[in-house]
């Protein structure tokens, strides 16, 4: 698992976040996205096999929500996000930080809209 850990992490833009791995791969997501996909119980709800039994309650557009502050590694597992917004319950693993930079990495046509603001 130990591979999955970025090699380098930046923002290439206040509202970017651009990541990079050892087997080559890279992209860069939205802060939204990232803060969107926070995996806390709070954001994400609490799952008991595999079932939704809490309702998120931090769905709501509040000040500094897609501000990142800062991006603190815990531990050599992953990485803890906090939020302009005071929100810092979410620890991204590098698993998981990976699987959101698959699944959302914006497009070279995306990204150079993006870039022009
Ligand atoms: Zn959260």
């Amino acid at each position: 698992m130990k591979y999955l850990k970025p090699i380098s992490i930046k923002r290439t833009k206040p509202f970017l976040l651009y990541c990079e791995w050892q087997d080559g791969f890279s992209g860069t997501i939205k802060l939204e996205t990232f803060r969107n996909e926070c995996p806390c119980a709070l954001c994400k709800g609490e799952e008991i096999a595999g079932k939704q039994v809490a309702k998120p309650i931090f769905q709501m557009m509040t000040p500094g929500k897609n501000d990142l502050k800062s991006l603190e590694p815990v531990g050599n597992y992953a990485l803890q996000a906090s939020w302009g917004d005071g929100h810092n319950t979410g620890i991204y693993t590098w698993e998981y930080l990976r699987e959101i930079f698959e699944k959302f990495s914006l497009s070279a046509k995306q990204l150079e809209e993006l870039m022009d603001k």
